[in-house]
């Protein structure tokens, strides 16, 4: 049986349609990211989920059973919000204690696990202290401490790295997927940050006006995108407006009211001879080098297309306005009624 279980949800405020019939499911134990741009829906959803909002229509289930009606403090969730949201008054240790005491659990437990969560998140020697007193990349370990002390079925995170450092960011992210895999609790987080997402996410929900664009794991969504729409919005890409001008694809009757959308790996740029498959290269002139400090991102001009690309620092240098040859190994087609990906046959 699936963990969680979403059916045909909706929510309307007033005339607003925020989410629109979605459904999906999530296995025990997954970490999912739920990634779209503002305004999509992804807090509504879960807000929904941890009964904060109640659905105007759909069914939402834990373990099989509808919980559209349960209070919030009766479905087993933890709830991490992006700012720390602790109790200012409150130590360390009484900020984690807190969902306990709520239970009236004996002292004791409280004592044993609070403790077993200050190991966890690493904050031994800080369970004295006021969340004043702490770095942000602190705070927001108490806050995942404090939700996770009474044992929820469900962990819900809202943006939780947001307000933090991009280093710290990145640590706590490893820090998070390696604590969630450890206690094998169910989690959805919800993120702008495509990077993030990627990088922590078992699978990613895209969610954008409403919809679920998509729901696979940060491979499948990278690599298949399902709608135009996820392959712009995941990873970097150029579009083609004129198929016409790809060398080497077999395009066919099908593909020419086509764009496509390419994304930079998958281009290859050299030098005139560079690039030893010839037939299947198509020229192009430099427009313009950024450095990006591992590699140069080139700004090519491939008839009047703009299509950018990766080159290594090890390769002989580009130059703005030379002329150059492409290789274009692979590319997502989509019209209004379909779309498909396509892989040169010609490449090596
Ligand atoms: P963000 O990334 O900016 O937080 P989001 O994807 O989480 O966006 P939601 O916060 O779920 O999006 O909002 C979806 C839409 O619903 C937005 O247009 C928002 O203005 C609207 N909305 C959310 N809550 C309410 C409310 N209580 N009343 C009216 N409209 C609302």
């Amino acid at each position: 049986m699936q963990h969680i279980e979403v059916r045909a949800l909706n929510k309307v405020f007033g005339e607003f349609h925020a989410v629109k019939d979605i459904s999906f499911q999530i296995e025990r134990g997954k970490l999912i990211g739920l990634l779209g741009p503002s305004g999509g829906g992804k807090t509504s959803i879960l807000r929904m989920l941890a009964g904060l909002e109640t659905p105007t229509s759909g069914d939402i289930r834990f373990h099989g059973a509808r919980v559209n009606e349960l209070p919030p403090q009766e479905r087993g969730i933890g709830f991490v919000f992006q700012s720390y949201a602790l109790f200012k008054h409150m130590t360390v240790y009484d900020n984690i204690a807190f969902g306990l005491k709520v239970k009236k659990q004996p002292r004791n437990v409280i004592k044993e696990r609070v403790m077993y969560l200050v190991e966890l998140t690493g904050l031994k020697g800080f369970q004295h202290r006021y969340p004043h007193q702490l770095s942000g990349g602190q705070r927001q370990r108490v806050a995942f401490a404090r939700a996770l002390a009474p044992e929820p079925q469900l962990l819900l995170l809202d943006e939780p790295f947001a307000a933090i450092d991009a280093k710290i960011r990145a640590e706590l992210r490893t820090w998070l997927k390696e604590m969630i895999e450890q206690l094998g609790i169910t989690s959805i987080f919800v993120t702008h940050d495509q990077e993030e997402a990627i990088e922590v996410a078992d699978e990613i929900m895209i969610i954008s006006g409403g919809r679920l664009e998509q729901k696979g794991s940060p491979w499948d969504i990278y690599r298949h995108p399902a709608t135009p729409f996820v392959a712009s919005f995941i990873g970097e890409s150029s579009i083609v407006e004129n198929v016409g001008v790809l060398r080497g694809f077999e395009l066919g009757v099908l593909a020419r009211d086509c764009k496509a959308l390419i994304r930079p790996e998958y281009i290859e740029v050299g030098k005139p001879g560079e690039i030893k498959l010839a037939s299947a290269t198509m020229p192009a002139r430099v427009k313009r080098l950024h450095f990006r400090g591992n590699e140069w991102m080139v700004e090519l001009d491939a008839a009047g297309t703009t299509l950018m690309t990766y080159r290594s620092l090890e390769k002989e240098l580009l130059v703005p306005e030379e002329e150059v040859c492409i290789l274009v190994h692979r590319a997502y087609l989509f019209n209004d009624e379909s779309s498909w990906i396509m892989e040169n046959p010609l490449k090596v």
